[in-house]
């Protein structure tokens, strides 16, 4: 083996990247994708569309490296999870659209299963709340809507699957259905406890068995390319959730680790070892990753608006002509003079979970200016990523190392400051920051022994810049207290 090609298929773009053993990018291709919103609150993809993108990007990078396919490379795959397609076995044509984990079609439905006091029972066997945003609901709404789908789906004509096991099915010509156990952790479906599909949760959700993909390890063979557009013959080697893959890319192998992707929200993962940990913060306990048969957990939580904020300020206010404009803007003032941005444009996540929570600006006097409030809106992101580490932190009861970070806001050196300072940790951009297409990498040049094991890898990680907390542990409380206080204004607006 001479590289691996990771393939990452994200909800906006499909990206290949082909690493090299040392773990560098020697060729990289992205491709976006439709976004299709039939109804409000509903997110589909084309199933075709996705393969599409994503084969095509692979064929380019293949064709850029100038390996010899079959032999020199592996490929792993990462994708965005919980997004649902079901299709017909032997056609293998999708009965309906991807749905998206965005869509919000299957609310209500989730909502009457609470209110019949199921959410405990989902919890304790999922690690996950009862929303529409899991697979499970999906599936049910394509057997209940989709004309002759429930018989079918019984009489095992229909398969389900998560984007990986899309992708996989297709790239081996329909030979392959299979999952791994961080995408199986994501369905609402799979018992995280047993590492198996769970009967009860089946017939809760009225899903036949018939119609679910094999569970497998993360790291591992699973099938080999024989589809047209590719060359045939290359070993499929690993696939992961894109969270997890993150975690994986950011070598975040020992409980304690963490890392926090800065997009258009956050989403921070934190290693807790190999047995699940409850939370009580409203955090998600999900499956890391499962290699040479040991599981590995992770306690997972999202910031909803995060780089969102950045955003608002440009296209809202106009207040910063780019995203990048705010770094100068927010460092023009010493502090933000008082002022505080709670940007709960969609409500707040862990750990409050209030989806009536609404945005609000509070402090504001006749000195407050819009480079006040710039930084105001870099704080706020650092303020809620601190509040997913605090909860963490409480639920997990082991001690945080540093935070490992990605994500488009990373450049922000004032915002990776902020955070710093108030968690009272180190944080740490590394020199690779495409991080999930990374893990997918390490993951599937694991398996076929390209790289020989976690600690050759996270010798491979390297740094870019850390970030040293500033002395002050007193005054960075006192600013979460303020922070908190604007919080308490926030919520149960709407
Ligand atoms: P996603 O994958 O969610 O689309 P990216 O990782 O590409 O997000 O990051 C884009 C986000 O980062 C945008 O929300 C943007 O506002 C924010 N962003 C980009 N540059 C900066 C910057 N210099 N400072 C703060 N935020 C930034």
């Amino acid at each position: 083996m001479k590289a691996i090609l990771a393939l990452d298929q994200g909800t906006t773009s499909s990206r290949s990247i082909m690493f090299n053993h040392a773990g560098e990018i020697i060729a990289q291709a992205a491709e976006e994708f439709t976004q299709i919103f039939p109804q409000s609150g509903w997110v589909e993809h084309d199933p075709w569309e996705i393969y599409h993108t994503q084969l095509g990007t692979a064929a380019t990078v293949i064709a850029a490296s100038k390996l010899s396919p079959a032999s020199d490379i592996a490929i792993g795959i990462a994708n965005q999870r919980e997004t649902t397609v079901v299709w017909n076995r032997a056609t293998g044509k999708p009965i309906y659209n991807a749905i998206v984990w965005q869509d919000r079609r299957t609310s209500d439905y989730c909502n009457a299963l609470k209110k019949r006091g199921l959410e405990g029972m989902v919890a304790e066997k999922t690690g996950l709340v009862l929303d529409a945003y899991f697979s499970a609901s999906k599936v049910r709404w394509i057997l209940e809507n989709i004309p002759g789908a429930r018989e079918d789906a019984q009489a095992g004509r229909l398969a389900f699957g998560t984007i990986d096991t899309w992708l996989l099915w297709n790239l081996t010509a329909g030979i392959v259905h299979c999952t791994d156990v961080s995408n199986a952790s994501r369905t609402l479906l799979f018992n995280i406890h047993t590492g198996m599909w769970d009967d009860e949760l089946l017939a809760l959700f009225e899903i036949p068995a018939a119609m679910l993909p094999l569970v497998v390890e993360t790291s591992g063979l699973v099938g080999i390319t024989n589809c047209e557009g590719l060359p045939k013959g290359i070993q499929i080697a690993a696939l992961a959730g894109d969270q997890q893959a993150a975690l994986f890319g950011q070598a975040c192998y020992a409980p304690g680790m963490a890392k926090n992707t800065y997009g258009t929200g956050c989403f921070m993962l934190m290693h807790t070892g190999e047995k699940p940990v409850t939370s009580n913060n409203h955090l998600l306990t999900t499956v890391a990753w499962s290699i040479d048969g040991v599981t590995h957990y992770a306690l997972e939580g999202s910031v909803f608006i995060a780089g969102a904020a950045i955003q608002w300020l440009r296209d809202g206010l106009g207040i910063i002509g780019s995203a990048a404009e705010v770094e100068a803007l927010a460092a023009s003032v010493t502090d933000t003079g008082g002022i505080y941005f709670v940007p709960a444009f969609a409500g707040l996540g862990a750990p409050h979970w209030d989806q009536n929570a609404r945005g609000i600006i509070v402090g504001i006097t006749r000195g407050t200016t819009k480079a006040h409030l710039a930084r105001a809106a870099l704080e706020s992101i650092a303020f809620q990523s601190a509040e997913l580490v605090m909860a963490m932190r409480d639920d997990a009861g082991i001690p945080l190392t540093e935070i490992r970070v990605d994500g488009g806001a990373t450049v922000n050196n004032l915002l990776m400051q902020f955070q710093a300072d108030l968690v009272g940790k180190r944080v740490v951009r590394p020199k690779i920051t495409e991080t999930t297409a990374l893990g997918a990498a390490y993951l599937a040049g694991l398996a076929v022994g390209f790289w020989q094991d976690q600690n050759e890898i996270a010798a491979l990680w390297a740094k870019d810049r850390i970030f040293v907390p500033s002395d002050g542990r007193d005054e960075a409380y006192a600013r979460l207290q303020g922070w908190l206080r604007a919080v308490d204004r926030a919520r149960d607006w709407a």
